[in-house]
């Protein structure tokens, strides 16, 4: 009996000690990122003194229709601090990341309400702000790409996927077989079911392609029941099919679009093409350098261009270069683009040169996203305010710092 006592006091001092050690890893991880001077492996002997904070504000949404993204990402400047952790009503950030050099801590939530910032700081903060982040992530600009006509797009699928990246596809409801699977010339449902499965975004591309006077609400609305039934089929039967393009960029559907927009289809973006932009400026004004302009833009336009040059070459490039050289704290771009099927060659180059360039290989600067994801991010963005603002003292807190070449999470 006095055995087993003493045993579950050991098992106590040791689950205690261990959280110690956790907590004072991540504080040391913390200040040794944002300290210069130290050697590697050294060891504070006496405690720093400092104060623990919590920086609260509050975040409202107007109503939202059904979405599949829900996530918004704040931007706060806290300057010199430590491990800055953020909460939204309770719930922990999806994700978050903070910068000692620029004193930018940024997090990621899908919830509403009281959000708190818990950190320690050697002294009182001054002139705390938060703002919305353009773009998910804070990324400087997007990039979102469509296929087309359901025939022959395997080996783009394929390349896009290669990357560990997501586009949408267009459906003509009519040619989609619920049981056929010969993806090598043609995607059905079962192809959509596993790219629904993979986060892709399945779009409505009409019953039957009818456009130049056949356009019709029955053909959006047919269309729109075999892409759900595909969803149906799939493992995230929550997704909801916000995307519909426009069979041959045919005007006439934007009435009709229009219509069933409004609460009758779960609809919100019509790629149509037609005297639309292609690539927008996110932050709302227009942006001209050269000879190219970014159409400003928010989730009120719900209209999107589709780029088609990946369709005959690579000069889609330029324009991944036109957006990194010009974006800035009010302007982050958005490229839409399209290709139909037997496009990989010219996919390929250009898929390899933003991955190599501006994704995981080079600036990661670039959101690569389907265009619901996108969409979305905007409309839940335009919806949301950030209101007050107040720093609270919790009170003092001693710590022990060890250097270690990390990477604060
Ligand atoms: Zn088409």
């Amino acid at each position: 009996m006095v055995l087993r006592r003493s045993r579950t006091r050991i098992a106590i001092l040791t689950v205690g000690l261990l959280i110690s050690f956790v907590l004072l890893g991540q504080l040391a991880r913390a200040y040794a990122v944002q300290t210069t001077g130290i050697t590697e492996g050294s060891q504070s002997t006496t405690p720093t003194q400092a104060t623990s904070y919590t920086y609260s504000f509050t975040i409202s949404r107007e109503q939202l229709p059904a979405l599949t993204y829900t996530e918004m990402t704040y931007i706060v400047r806290l300057g010199t601090v430590f491990n800055p952790v953020a909460s939204v009503n309770g719930i922990p950030a999806l994700r978050s990341s903070y910068q000692p050099s620029s004193g930018i801590f940024i997090f990621s939530s899908n919830q509403v309400g009281l959000a708190q910032i818990n950190f320690i700081s050697a002294s009182t903060p001054t002139n705390i702000s938060v703002q919305k982040a353009s773009l998910k992530d804070n990324k400087a600009w997007a990039w979102s790409h469509g296929m087309d006509d359901n025939t022959n797009l395997q080996a783009q699928i394929d390349l896009i996927r290669a990357k560990g990246w997501r586009a949408t596809l267009f459906m003509i409801g009519e040619a989609v077989s619920e049981t056929r699977n010969e993806p090598d010339w043609i995607i059905d449902q079962p192809g959509l079911v596993e790219l629904i499965n993979a986060g892709w975004n399945i779009g409505n591309h009409s019953w039957s392609h009818a456009c130049y006077g056949s356009a019709s609400a029955a053909e959006v609305i047919d269309g729109q029941a075999v892409v759900e039934r595909a969803v149906a089929a799939s493992a995230h039967q929550e997704r909801v099919v916000i995307s519909f393009a426009a069979p041959c960029f045919d005007t006439d559907y934007v009435p009709i679009f229009d219509a069933l927009r409004d609460g009758t289809t779960t609809l919100l973006v019509n790629e149509l093409g037609s005297g639309s932009p292609a690539l927008m400026n996110v932050d709302g004004t227009d942006v001209t350098v050269g000879e190219v302009t970014a159409v400003g833009v928010s989730s009120a336009d719900y209209n999107l261009g589709r780029d088609t040059s990946i369709g005959r070459d690579t000069s889609a490039i330029q324009t991944f270069d036109w957006m990194a050289t010009n974006a800035g704290p009010t302007k982050h771009f958005w490229f839409n683009t399209l290709t139909h099927g037997n496009n990989e060659a010219a996919l390929g180059t250009v898929l390899n040169h933003a991955y190599r360039t501006y994704g995981p290989d080079g600036t990661n600067e670039l959101w690569m996203a389907p265009e619901d994801e996108i969409y979305s991010y905007l409309l839940v963005r335009d919806r949301t305010t950030i209101t007050g603002g107040e720093l609270s003292v919790g009170g003092p807190v001693a710590f022990y710092w060890e250097y270690m070449p990390l990477v604060v999470r």
